[in-house]
């Protein structure tokens, strides 16, 4: 686990927490000090973590788990934007729905949790947002998921605006393009191993390092920023 300053006795959130990438990066932040609570459809139930229920795509939902967190650990200083769905349909037969949901959560979702939490931080002077985008953000995905991709390049860039906007008052705000993590999101994909140069799937906690750097005291200086995590399988 990756040891870094500036996080002890903060308040974390991060959405999408009960398994995966999401579960990893709020363990690592509480071994690093952080009070954190853990947002999921379904209460997260980690030792030493605040689990709540919350879909991110809810408005009311994310304002009442957002005044829980506040209410028993505190003002927050870190946000981790991890909620996420990874549809796979092809072009032609992705209904309206599917695109809408796909948005709602990746993208609105994002927007609606960063959106609770900027009022506060720069009322503090101290924040850091880091949101988990994707590889398909930027290159359109090894499946046919034009949705997954559309919403997760406009959560990355929606991430860069914040960086632009919000600078000047102590927050940075940067956002991860990871690709095949070993997570059950990716559990149909084995087939891709042989196309990562590195030989293997990321694990969560990998990820989780660099979200605890990213949130760390030694990243005031990083904002905006999309940063690579994929062994290789896309260099550009
Ligand atoms: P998982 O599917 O394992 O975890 C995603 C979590 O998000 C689940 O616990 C899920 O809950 C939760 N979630 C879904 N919808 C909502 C909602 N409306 N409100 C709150 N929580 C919700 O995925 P990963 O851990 O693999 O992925 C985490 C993030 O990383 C995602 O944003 C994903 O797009 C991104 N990512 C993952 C990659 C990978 O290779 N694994 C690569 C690139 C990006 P439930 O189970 O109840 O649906």
């Amino acid at each position: 686990m990756l040891r870094v300053d500036g996080l002890d006795g903060r308040v974390s959130v991060v959405t999408g927490a009960t398994r995966g990438i999401g579960r990893a990066i709020a363990m690592a932040l509480q071994e690093n000090g952080s009070r954190v609570a853990a947002l999921d459809l379904e209460a997260p139930q980690d030792d030493n973590i605040l689990g709540l229920t919350c879909d991110v795509t809810d408005p009311d939902s994310v304002d009442a788990a957002f005044a829980t967190v506040e209410r028993e650990l505190g003002t927050v200083s870190v946000l981790v934007v991890n909620a996420g769905i990874y549809p796979i349909s092809p072009f032609e037969q992705t209904s309206l729905e599917l695109w809408r949901r796909t948005l709602d959560v990746n993208l609105t979702g994002g927007f609606l949790c960063c959106r609770r939490v900027l009022p506060a931080m720069r009322s503090q002077g101290y924040g850091r947002i880091v949101t988990i985008g994707s590889s398909a953000g930027k290159a359109g995905g090894a499946r046919s998921v034009a949705a997954y991709a559309a919403s997760k390049a406009g959560l990355m860039t929606m991430t860069k605006s914040i960086a632009n906007e919000y600078a000047a008052h102590g927050i940075t705000a940067n956002t991860l393009a990871p690709a095949l993590i070993d997570t059950e999101m990716i559990s149909g994909m084995r087939d891709l191993v042989s196309r990562i140069p590195v030989g293997r799937f990321g694990t969560p906690e990998e990820v989780a390092a660099l979200v605890c750097f990213l949130a760390s005291a030694h990243a005031g200086y990083i904002t905006g920023e999309v940063t690579d995590i994929n062994g290789g399988f896309l260099v550009d």
